[in-house]
């Protein structure tokens, strides 16, 4: 079986770790800093901090932008994209906040910018988007929406970007993390870049920096607070720092992770080209000015369960990742008409696409599809 996901292990990840468990720190020891350092070299902007998953870097940011020192209003809501991972969603109800769906684009999986104009009301407490499967979002025509809201309410709603799937992207030439918005990594076991379990949150401003990296890990300043035991915590946080043993397995992987997404995005340009055209197959839009990190090859199909089983029968996995989150009966009170959605999640169907694909891989996915299910 062709398998959809693979993790990027590096053989030197073993070595790294041993190193930190012989060095007796193995929580708030070097290796987190150093990752943070090179993380933030390679985005361009300083302003990092490593978690111990996507998910509390997720909700380190809602947390952020929605509590202030007294408290939160009840009737705060979030405006998030369905088509998603739990794992987008589920910290905004963490954070106490209402989540209002936007429905999706079916030329881009991602969401629907003028859905989004429309749902922006004072209520608005931020805005979670997604770069889904690694393919990116207008964050040009994001900004322009954002600008028409500032004219018409008075204020500018913040964005979390859950870049989980993305790392490696770039939008106009520029690394994600670098966009005005609180940008948000998972290197979970099968993101581009792993740890193992972990998160980065990227943050645009030394503000909000400084106050994350606090709630990071409870509300205390560790170096000095703690040095002198006279310490206060006037802003409580959580317990959300990444691990040393975390960051070394990071560390290596980075050595490795621009080729082996490179290599994705070449077996994706191949699919492009090799799979236009096929009846009853639609791709998704293709931008000059979008390097996405093609973490799997989306496609709209007819018949799909015709096709998966198809695939299935030549040895190709497919999956559809993830149900859509607004039909869950945990948000059952939050549902609304969403025709995008409606008319993509019959649909839609992933295929392999990574850097494990050989050749002679990628040549029977393409004739096993061209042939028809
Ligand atoms: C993986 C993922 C998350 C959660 O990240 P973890 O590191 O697993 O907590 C959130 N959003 C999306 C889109 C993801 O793919």
């Amino acid at each position: 079986m062709i398998p959809l996901f693979k993790v990027a292990m590096s053989d030197e990840a073993g070595d790294r770790v041993a190193e930190v468990l012989r060095s007796g720190r193995v929580e708030h020891g070097p290796a987190v800093s150093a990752f943070e350092d090179t993380l933030a070299a390679r985005i361009g902007n300083p302003r990092v901090l490593a978690t111990n998953s996507g998910t509390s870097a997720l909700h380190l940011a809602l947390d952020l932008l929605t509590r202030q020192h007294g408290g939160r209003s009840a009737d705060g809501e979030v405006l998030s994209t369905p088509l998603t991972f739990e794992g987008t969603n589920w910290p905004i109800l963490a954070n106490g906040l209402r989540i209002r769906w936007v429905d999706v684009d079916p030329d881009t999986l991602t969401m629907d910018l003028d859905d989004l104009a429309r749902k922006i009301t004072p209520r608005t407490r931020a805005i979670m988007t997604v770069h889904w499967a690694g393919y990116l979002m207008d964050l040009d025509r994001l900004d322009r929406v954002l600008d028409d809201a500032q004219a018409r309410l008075g204020f500018r709603p913040r964005v979390v970007e859950d870049c989980a799937q993305a790392w490696a992207a770039r939008y106009r030439g520029r690394p994600l993390g670098n966009h005005g918005h609180l940008s948000v990594f998972s290197f979970g076991a099968l993101k581009p870049l792993t740890c193992g379990s972990g998160g980065l949150l990227v943050l645009p401003d030394d503000d909000l920096h400084e106050r994350g990296r606090r709630r990071r890990w409870f509300g205390i300043n560790r170096g000095e607070d703690r040095a002198t035991g006279e310490y206060d915590v006037a802003d409580w946080g959580y317990r959300f720092y990444m691990n040393d043993v975390a960051a070394a397995i990071g560390l290596a992987n980075l050595e490795r992770v621009d080729e082996l997404v490179e290599r994705n995005r070449r077996n994706a340009a191949y699919f492009d080209r090799e799979l236009a055209g096929i009846p009853g197959l639609r791709l998704t839009a293709r931008f000059a000015d979008h390097t996405p990190s093609c973490w799997v090859y989306p496609v709209l199909v007819a018949d799909r369960p015709a096709f998966a089983r198809r695939m299935h029968e030549a040895g190709i996995a497919t999956s559809v990742i993830s149900r859509r989150n607004d039909e869950h009966s945990c948000v059952a009170s939050m549902r609304e008409p969403l025709p995008g959605l409606d008319a993509v999640m019959p649909a839609v169907a992933y295929l392999p696409v990574g850097w494990w694909l050989s050749d002679t891989d990628r040549d029977h996915i393409v004739r096993t599809v061209r042939a028809g299910w």
